[in-house]
């Protein structure tokens, strides 16, 4: 940055995107199109080129869009990446959640840290961008409903692979301190649905009591778990060191004296390599298929047990030569490597060749959480950030 001033300027204006994006009330699963819309516009007008991909129901939107490089000696592109939805509310919060409200030195909101936070960063310096003579693409990722187990993320991979867009280094600006985080484990969710067969409780031989099966499959999960402890692998850098399973909640059952017709259990597993979730779910599966169901359909014939994945994050790798933290470590000095517990879109991106790292203002200890907010200063340091980046893709 030229000036002090130019530098106040990108700061207040980062503010005041994200305060219009904290004022889209994009919880995931519903419609984030007109955020997508004000992000489109603002690089549009930049002379970005974009394109959009969507769920089923063209409700929701994910953006790709590219300044292109203005030199024919290429360096390998930028994405900068982004979710845009984020987590339901729950009541208690001090301000009002889709309003940002700055009281001292901290911005709160509803997705400041987590991380629309990041996304006004790479808007309000999109302009400088535009105006250098970039030796590389600059390309801005945002999806819809990363927060609901990355839904819209691999539509978007999908379309980039397409486009033969595989090679580049992504920075997901996941609220890290700005630390560079190089692997996280997978996160895989789950809901599985029993079927049985209702009837008055005297007579329990009569029914299939979909509760007590959905308890023996929690029970079997449970002793799975134990031979994921067993499969720890021996230079695990994660902590727990073993892939982790975790019922969230087993719902079922109309009254005391009723056979209970219907019971589906929520549960997901954090794999440490990909490989622990194949062996899970093929010993669960068979489980299912071999043991309990015979049992039930004995009795009704039509009972049945299924299982929907609700998203099956991958983990992210660490990977010995990355590109992505090197370029983060050369610009900030900060040599340092950490894995995080909680999942990102980082694995979808790696998987296809982009070498990835998830680095990004604010704090995880504020997502998700009432009252979210990002530091303020956070933001400066990301637009710092920014202007390394900026600088690395000049040349002279
Ligand atoms: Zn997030």
């Amino acid at each position: 940055m030229s000036t002090e001033n130019n530098s106040d300027n990108l700061f207040d204006n980062s503010v005041k995107i994200l305060t219009d994006l904290i004022g889209f009330k994009t919880i995931s699963g519903e419609d984030n199109s007109e955020l997508i819309n004000y992000c489109d516009k603002i690089l549009k007008q930049l002379g970005a080129t974009s394109f959009r991909t969507y769920d089923d129901e063209k409700k929701r939107v994910n953006l790709f869009a590219t300044l292109k490089s203005k030199n024919s000696n290429n360096k390998k592109p930028i994405i900068l990446s982004g979710h845009t939805d984020v987590v339901p509310v729950s009541k208690g919060w001090s301000t009002n959640p889709f309003e940002a409200t700055v009281k001292g030195d901290k911005l709160y909101g509803r997705g400041s840290c987590d991380m629309k936070g990041f996304i006004a960063c790479a808007l309000a310096y999109a302009p400088i961008y535009s105006k250098s003579n970039l030796d590389r693409d600059i390309h801005f990722s945002f999806t819809f409903d990363e927060e609901t187990a990355c839904q819209g993320a691999p539509i978007l991979i999908e379309e980039l692979k397409k486009r033969n867009i595989k090679d580049g280094i992504c920075i997901i600006g996941e609220p890290t301190n700005m630390k560079i985080i190089d692997a996280h484990k997978g996160c895989y969710e789950y809901t599985t649905y029993f079927k049985g067969l209702a009837g008055h409780s005297s007579a329990p031989h009569k029914g299939v009591n979909a509760v007590e099966y959905a308890s023996k499959y929690v029970n079997k999960l449970i002793e799975l778990r134990e031979k994921l402890k067993e499969r720890t692998p021996k230079d695990s850098i994660f902590n727990p060191p073993h892939s982790t399973l975790s019922i969230g909640g087993i719902f079922g059952g109309i009254a005391h004296n009723v056979i209970a017709d219907k019971c589906h259990v929520n549960w997901e597993t954090r794999p440490v390599v990909k490989e622990d979730a194949i062996f899970l779910n093929q010993e669960l599966d068979k489980y299912a298929n071999e043991v309990l169901l015979p049992e039930m359909k004995k009795i009704f014939p039509n009972s049945s047990i299924e299982k929907d994945i609700i998203g099956e994050i991958v983990g992210f790798d660490r990977e010995e030569k990355s590109e992505a933290c090197e370029l983060i470590s050369n610009l900030t000095g900060d040599n340092s490597r950490q894995v995080v517990s909680f999942g990102t879109e980082a694995g979808l991106f790696q998987e296809i060749g982009i070498s990835t790292v998830v680095c990004g203002p604010g704090s995880i200890e504020q997502a998700h959480k009432i009252d979210e907010f990002i530091v303020l200063d956070e933001l400066k340091k990301c637009i710092n950030l920014l202007d390394g980046i900026k600088n690395n893709s000049i040349s002279n």
